[in-house]
């Protein structure tokens, strides 16, 4: 089962463990943090006697009296058993991720990867595979266009909202494993290190205000002129009805780049996109109609997912493995040889 695995690891989220127990005395930790993995073994529960709590927080029952009002105040207290919140979902979560590890471990017809994954890769494609999934199930609660996510990050101040760095994806305040939509109600921009570390944190970091700015934002990038519907494949589900401005939509950056590293995994993480590199990218999302859309991009990493050479499985002339980046990809000369497939020979041109 894979409860079992499940069992041999759980994830704590320093920060937010530390933030949230700061009241606590060394020996009140040691109780919280016991009781924390009983209930992690115990499949989200721990049975609410004093007996058993005072055991497993290896405790004298007076002095598990003593505390047991400040360690309880982290769970939920029903009669029978206690529960902790984030346990629960965390374990949900964990029990998934095994049991996704030996389905395709068993190899059994359902998985499609045949074989265990053999190495970090094959690890790295398959939870790509399975965030996918979760996008698309983000997807058919709500969408959001390119338009507005732009609009969202200039009102935010183009950085993280937790912490201020330059760099930002989307975030999904609430997340898409616990059934988060992908509408643009729940997006924020924070960096990649906040977005992974902040766990179940569910706070809306945006100001009070940012529908009536994001409207505004909409509104004006939408111009007044009765100008045709653009051939956009995203105006299709524009929530907002917005018509672009003629000629050519904002290059969605940010969504280019999330795109990038859920097809691209394994080639270099952008970590800042300014300067060169963005004008690059917006440069080959200007000087094509049909590049003016996410679907192409989709297309075009897949295309490159596809090439031993771009993805570090060939090497070069000089015997190297070369590991391209999505700066590297967008700059002219080699942009032009990736979509001609220059570099799916066998020989690596
Ligand atoms: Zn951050």
């Amino acid at each position: 089962m894979g409860d079992k695995k499940a069992d041999t690891w759980m994830p704590l989220y320093v920060g937010a463990y530390l933030g949230a127990t700061m009241h606590l005395s060394t020996e009140q930790h040691g109780a919280y943090l016991l009781l924390l993995m009983a209930c992690w073994k115990g499949n989200g529960r721990v049975a609410n006697n004093d007996e058993g709590l005072a055991a497993i927080t290896r405790l004298p029952k007076a002095r598990w009296r003593a505390h047991r009002s400040t360690i309880l105040q982290f769970f939920q207290v029903a009669d029978e058993y206690i529960t902790h919140e984030r346990v629960t979902t965390e374990r949900a979560r964990a029990v998934e991720i095994s049991e996704a590890r030996s389905k395709s471990g068993s190899g059994g017809a359902a998985s499609k990867w045949g074989k265990p994954p053999q190495n970090q890769r094959e690890r790295d494609a398959m939870y790509a595979e399975k965030r996918s999934e979760r996008l698309a199930n983000a997807r058919r609660l709500a969408t959001h266009t390119p338009a507005e996510w732009q609009a969202l990050v200039e009102l935010c101040g183009r950085h993280c909202l937790r912490c201020g760095a330059d760099a930002y994806c989307k975030d999904h305040i609430v997340p898409i494993y616990m059934g988060g939509s992908d509408g643009i109600e729940n997006l924020q921009p924070l960096c990649r290190q906040c977005n992974s570390a902040k766990g179940q944190d569910t706070t809306d970091l945006r100001p009070n205000d940012w529908r009536e700015q994001l409207a505004k934002r909409l509104a004006n990038a939408c111009g007044t002129s009765g100008q045709s519907q653009s051939q956009l494949p995203e105006d299709k589900n524009n929530p907002s009805g917005c018509l672009l401005p003629p000629g050519n939509p904002p290059c969605p950056h940010a969504e280019i780049v999330a795109l990038y590293h859920e097809l691209l995994p394994t080639n270099p993480q952008i970590k800042s996109w300014d300067g060169t590199r963005a004008d690059n990218l917006r440069a080959r999302w200007r000087e094509d109609k049909k590049r003016q859309s996410l679907d192409y991009w989709r297309r075009l990493f897949t295309h490159v997912a596809a090439s031993e050479f771009l993805t570090g499985r060939r090497t070069d002339r000089d015997g190297r493995p070369f590991l391209p980046g999505l700066d590297w990809l967008v700059k002219p000369q080699n942009f032009a040889k990736v979509i001609e497939g220059r570099y799916h020979d066998r020989s690596a041109a």
